[in-house]
């Protein structure tokens, strides 16, 4: 059995640089905020795969020169990941890495296959042995069992046979090769640095190794990276229908990351602008809930002529409090990560913006704070429509039943949170903010708003098993 399904992630690869691992380091790095449980590389010197994988943030993993040295070559892939209760342990690490008939072969992923635990089934019946929980390793299984003779063919073969997300990178002894969805989920780009091709799942890894961003890998598009050049196929009997994670937009990639062929940062800061046209308030200043919330914050403030202040500072050094796996320390966590400047609160109406309200416990908790610092009104704007739905995806969202907007009228939420007022920007005030930086006939994938998913479940049983209901 798959453990859960819900995964977060960042992927990155290079082909061509004498400097491949670590090269790789630094592009993980930038990705950190993808994955901060667990990370891995994996090198190959024209020879040989060699890995170094390990639970926790990726300057921990890789703490001492010598791991550099027992990964040499030109070329490398590495993934930071975050998966929910149950599948954090060591095995799960990625890259995933094998030796097959044929050689090894090494892939990361970023992103979930919907259909992982009904092939799992059909290949454990046959005999296989599964050595992880996660549903990349489905994908291994396929291209080692696939009947072409040639590795492309193979991995053509596999991926024919699964559905869902899938932003990957694949490494063996000569090639890279980096695949995106027919439906474009997650985010993946093509660079180039001294002649090597680089990929990675956001720009900003390109940006930390000075790499030139090229473009967005297409939706449905396979690149091929070996000693000749690289090739860009489009393979899949499956139609491309591009559908990116509106999500990335609003909470998941970095601000100063170009993604979906757009940057982040500016797209941000107009959701506030449209949330401030769509639910002003009067009130003496504006703040937002840090990191998440700032952009949108600024572009609130900048819209409705209000001043913009720091009245929650956040402690840097402490994890996402998303990541602690319990209750007790989620309540926790936010203290320990936020804590309200009285001197800027005191006896004044606030607006306070965040990005998404999840479960509502965050937003509770800083309300609260925000309270006990002074405020006289506290008005929470959320530059997303209410989360109401689960990501099948790769964004690490609760079952149905643990999302507040599920179960709870606005009105209802706001009486929980504490809050004055309570408003979200709407569907219609998200695609007009995104449709100012870029294609607006793009069709994202809304599920968590709306409930549509572009890729269908194979069997409802399973949705029920993934508690969506
Ligand atoms: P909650 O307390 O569950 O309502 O969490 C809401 C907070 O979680 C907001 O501040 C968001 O910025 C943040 N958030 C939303 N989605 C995610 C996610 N997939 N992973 C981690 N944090 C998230």
């Amino acid at each position: 059995m798959f453990d859960k399904l819900h995964e977060e992630c960042g992927v990155f690869g290079i082909f061509g640089h004498p400097e491949a691992a670590n090269l790789t380091y630094l592009g993980l790095y930038a990705l950190q905020h993808r994955g901060q449980e667990s990370c891995g590389i994996v090198a190959s010197d024209g020879m040989r795969l060699k890995a170094h994988l390990g639970m926790g943030l990726v300057a921990d993993v890789f703490k001492r020169d010598d791991i550099f040295e027992r990964l040499p070559g030109s070329s490398a892939i590495g993934h930071v990941r975050y998966s929910t209760a149950g599948g954090n342990d060591m095995k799960n690490c990625q890259p995933i890495m094998v030796d097959y008939a044929r050689g090894s072969i090494a892939v990361a992923h970023n992103g979930n296959l919907v259909n992982a635990q009904e092939i799992r089934n059909t290949l454990e019946q046959s005999g296989s042995i599964f050595s992880t929980t996660a549903d990349t390793e489905t994908i291994i299984h396929l291209i080692a069992r696939a009947q072409s003779d040639s590795l492309i063919e193979r991995v053509i073969e596999a991926l024919n046979q699964v559905k869902g997300a899938y932003s990957l990178a694949f490494l063996t002894e000569t090639r890279m090769i980096a695949v995106r969805d027919p439906n474009g989920f997650r985010p993946l780009s093509l660079g180039k640095l001294d002649g090597a091709f680089v990929v990675a799942s956001e720009s900003c890894a390109f940006d930390l190794i000075e790499a030139e961003y090229l473009r967005e890998i297409e939706p449905g598009e396979m690149i091929i990276v070996d000693k000749n050049g690289m090739k860009s196929y489009f393979p899949f009997q499956q139609e491309s229908r591009n559908t990116p994670c509106i999500f990335e937009y609003i909470y998941f990639a970095r601000p100063d990351s170009r993604i979906f062929n757009r940057m982040v940062y500016p797209v941000r800061k107009e959701f506030g602008r449209q949330l401030a046209q769509q639910y002003p308030v009067d009130a003496d200043l504006v703040m937002a809930v840090p990191d998440s919330g700032m952009p949108a914050a600024m572009g609130y403030a900048e819209e409705a002529g209000l001043p913009f202040e720091l009245g929650l500072i956040r402690n840097h050094y402490v994890g996402r409090t998303f990541i602690e796996p319990q209750q007790s320390i989620r309540h926790f966590g936010v203290k320990l990560k936020l804590n309200p400047v009285r001197e800027i609160i005191e006896g004044k109406r606030v607006v306070v913006v965040d990005d998404s309200i999840v479960r509502g416990t965050t937003s509770r908790k800083i309300v609260k704070m925000i309270r006990n610092a002074g405020a006289k009104e506290v008005h929470v704007r959320i530059s997303s429509p209410p989360t109401s739905f689960p990501c099948f995806y790769g964004i690490d969202t609760p079952s149905r039943k643990e999302l507040i907007s599920a179960s709870h009228t606005i009105e209802e939420i706001a009486r929980y949170i504490t809050a004055d007022s309570l408003s979200y920007l709407s569907l219609e005030g998200l695609h007009a903010a995104l449709a100012k930086f870029g294609d607006h006939k793009v069709d994202f994938c809304e599920a968590c708003f709306s409930g549509n998913y572009p890729v269908k479940f194979p069997r409802l049983k399973d949705t029920n098993q993934l508690g969506l209901f």
